[in-house]
């Protein structure tokens, strides 16, 4: 009934209510960055398991793109539909759902119990170019090895992949440099490696998942309805799982936006979009157009970017918002100097409104988390809190990892991966002869290293040789993980995973470890592993139908051997990696900080005010990448993060103190009336704009604070736009008036252009 959907609805522009209770079943939203998807997808969730159609919720699969994304969803369909619906939905990424379908139907695909999923570390990768003596760099070629996998292909039987857009093209020339055969071999050696240790990696996740559906299609059956965000980013093998999951039903809604791809570099296919309607004649398309995130000059300037691609198809986008100020774009002599002119701005907006702007309402995205070190330094400085999101992740710590590490072989005895990494941590004597020997004991055995150590201390395998002290270092070494394996069985009232945990740790020494070998971060250190600990209590909280698919009739499911708190540690090892497999995205900001981000962790986000420093050619577009188009793209989704504040930099001479030259994005002539590239930046006219759009209110009173350029900053710029008009002169300050006026001048063009 009409009442039912008011909640859901409310707030919705008619084209989004449309698009939300469109009775036709696969429904394809495609539109601009603010166009509110990510809030349709989400209502149109809701409206699912809302009456009429009441769908059950474990029937319905919802796909995002980050962990976080997940989460977030989940809090809105609570709030929408209540009732504890949000927890039976099968929501997360494509590697969650695929894993819950693993776990349940692990059988149908001969994966043995007891797999865990690898890490996104290189050490698997550099052990194997080691022993291959191969020169290459152990994360290029896991990601190439990525890549592959990602498109369901060997390296031997598809190593080059057909001509055909920019994006496989580059992807051609990286797969060229390499020697195929040596390539192919390392592939080989690293699936073997996996096998060993009975691992799954991300992809495999994926293709195994893939594998599963394709041969028992009635795992599916209950599927009434699939969601998914952020298409464009899908890579073939997803696009292969939506059609399963799909099978049955049919009813497929997506959302995405062709502009804002930028994992190219990982085989995303943005010709999932057509792939789809080929696929499903029945598509309806539908288009957004109206933005409600960012003001219009913001937007204006963005699409001013985007535009550059001529092959692009004109897409109307209509801001909701007022003029505003118009974006900065800054030339600073160096890189010192622009960390210090970006606090300074920070410290001078936040003074002139008065509080209505925190800390947290500001993020810096960088094109590669290398650029943040001058930044982060000027903050230490000035005392601005921040975070840095996707930089050295929180699982990737060491005093994390090492326990972490400890965890899966207590879950996994057979993952030498990372037995070999720690089994000397702290040190116990087992030197790297020692593991040499082991690993190849366990090759030419195909066993496990655990097993050769386990059954080969008394002196079985006589070709190990091993000292004596390495050997006692093995023997205490297998007496913690039998130890803590034991703390797991049975169900002892009341004992939880955090127990074990501290359990392990005391068995390890492990805060004496940490304090011997880290006297100076200890205390950081320290409480790193408290967020484990509360992180793992967090779990064992989780209602326990996260892990549970619906059962479907006649089709039997893994046996499940296991004591509850195995399954609570299988949970906590699976949330930890796949919170891994996009950088940042096990990150939380809290209020009062500001975020500094990656671009490509920035995805899906939006920040009142947003620095984009260092935009200068290398920087962006990248000087290894090798798609041009991908690289605009990215600066486009950076820019349109922005709310009501934009400031782009470019430094003169960047850290490396080379000659910089302004990102080819920006010096066009038809975005230099747009961008404010002098003067002072902010009066009082910006400040409510500001509050307008962001729906605050506005102080009572304004602190005008001149900014007093001693940088030099200021008209620097002129020379970086060689065909600039002279005769479009650059007015000072934020004169909304005439900046209006261009505006909706450029608007027309655009507009007859689009006729
Ligand atoms: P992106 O492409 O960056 O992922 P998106 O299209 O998914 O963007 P959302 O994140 O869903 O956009 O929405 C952008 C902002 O606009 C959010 O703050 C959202 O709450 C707001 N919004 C969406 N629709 C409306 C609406 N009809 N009225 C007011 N605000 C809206
Ligand atoms: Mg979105």
């Amino acid at each position: 009934s009409q009442l039912d959907l008011e909640p859901i609805l409310a707030g919705l522009n008619n084209a989004q209510r449309l698009a939300v209770t469109n009775p036709s079943s696969v429904v394809q939203i495609l539109a601009p960055p603010g166009s509110g998807k990510t809030r349709t997808l989400t209502s149109r969730a809701a409206w699912l398991l809302c009456p009429p159609q009441s769908l059950d919720p474990r029937n319905v699969i919802v796909a995002t793109f980050t962990v976080k994304a997940a989460r977030e969803m989940k809090e809105r369909i609570s709030k929408l539909v209540g009732n504890g619906v949000e927890g039976r939905l099968v929501l997360g990424t494509f590697h969650c759902i695929a894993r819950k379908y693993l776990v349940k139907y692990r059988h149908l695909v001969d994966i043995k119990p007891g797999w865990g999923i690898a890490d996104s570390s290189d050490s698997l990768g550099i052990r194997i170019i080691k022993r291959r003596k191969s020169p290459l760099d152990p994360s290029q070629v896991r990601s190439r090895i990525s890549y592959f996998k990602a498109r369901n292909s060997s390296p031997v039987a598809d190593a080059l992949p057909p001509p055909s857009t920019a994006g496989t093209q580059s992807a051609q020339a990286r797969v060229r440099d390499i020697p195929t055969e040596d390539f192919a071999q390392i592939f080989e050696d690293y699936e073997a490696a996996l096998g060993a240790s009975n691992l799954l990696d991300y992809d495999d996740l994926l293709l195994r998942c893939l594998e599963l559906l394709r041969h028992n299609l009635e795992c599916v059956s209950n599927v009434e309805a699939v969601l998914i965000d952020e298409f464009q980013d899908t890579n073939l093998v997803q696009f292969e799982l939506m059609k399963l999951l799909a099978w049955k039903r049919e009813r497929i809604t997506i959302v995405g936006d062709p502009d804002q791809s930028i994992y190219g570099f990982r085989a995303a296919e943005i010709r999932n979009l057509s792939r789809m309607v080929r696929a499903y004649p029945q598509t309806l398309v539908v288009h957004l157009e109206q933005n409600y995130r960012s003001s219009a000059s913001i937007l204006l300037a963005a699409l001013e970017v985007i535009e550059q691609d001529h092959d692009r198809p004109k897409k109307p986008l209509t801001p909701s918002h007022s003029v505003g100020t118009r974006p900065v774009l800054r030339r600073i002599p160096s890189a010192f100097l622009e960390a210090s002119w970006i606090v300074s701005e920070i410290q001078r907006v936040r003074a002139m409104t008065g509080g209505m702007v925190e800390l947290g309402d500001i993020a810096i995205l960088v094109r590669s988390a290398n650029l943040t070190r001058n930044i982060e330094t000027s903050f230490v400085k000035a005392g601005v809190a921040y975070k840095m999101v996707g930089g050295l992740r929180f699982y990737d710590r060491v005093e994390i990892k090492t326990l972490l590490d400890y965890l899966r072989i207590v879950q996994n005895p057979g993952n030498n991966d990372a037995l070999t990494r720690i089994v000397n941590t702290p040190s116990r004597k087992v030197g790297d002869t020692t593991i040499k020997a082991l690993l190849d004991e366990a090759d030419k055995r195909a066993k496990s290293v655990w097993e050769i150590i386990r059954t080969g201390l008394g002196g079985i395998w006589k070709d190990v040789r091993i000292a004596k002290a390495a050997e006692k270092g093995l023997g205490d070494f297998m007496g913690i993980i039998l130890s803590t394996q034991k703390q797991l069985e049975g169900d002892e009232q009341g004992k939880g995973l955090v127990d074990v945990v501290e359990f392990l740790m005391r068995r390890i020494g492990y805060e004496d470890y940490l304090r011997r070998s880290y006297p100076e971060d200890f205390d950081a250190k320290w409480s790193n592993v408290s967020e484990l600990l509360s992180q793992a209590q967090e779990v064992e909280r989780l209602d326990d139908d996260e892990d549970t698919l619906p059962d479907i009739d006649g089709l039997p499911q893994s046996q499940v051997e296991q004591s509850r708190l195995q399954l609570v540690l299988d949970r906590f090892l699976s949330n930890t990696a796949l919170a891994n497999e996009v950088k940042g995205d096990d990150e939380t900001v809290k209020q009062g900080q500001v975020t500094i981000s990656t671009i490509h962790a920035s995805k899906g986000l939006e920040w009142p005010i947003v620095f984009i420093p260092a935009v200068y050619q290398g920087s962006i577009p990248h000087s290894r990448a090798d798609d041009t188009d991908e690289e605009r793209r990215l600066l486009y989704v950076a820019m349109t993060r922005a709310q009501a504040l934009l400031y782009m930099s470019c430094a003169v001479r960047n850290s490396q103190g080379d000659k910089t030259k302004l990102s080819q994005f920006l010096t066009h002539r038809s975005l230099y009336p747009l961008l404010d590239s002098r003067g002072p930046t902010l009066g009082f006219s910006s400040v409510q704009s500001v509050s307008g759009i962001l729906g605050r209110e506005c102080p009572s009173e304004v602190h005008i604070q001149i900014a007093v350029d001693k940088s030099g900053v200021a008209s620097t710029l002129d020379d970086q736009f060689p065909d600039r008009d002279p005769l479009e002169s650059d007015s000072e300050g934020d004169d909304l008036g005439e900046d209006g006026a261009r505006l909706k001048r450029r608007r027309l063009q655009s507009e007859q252009a689009s006729c």
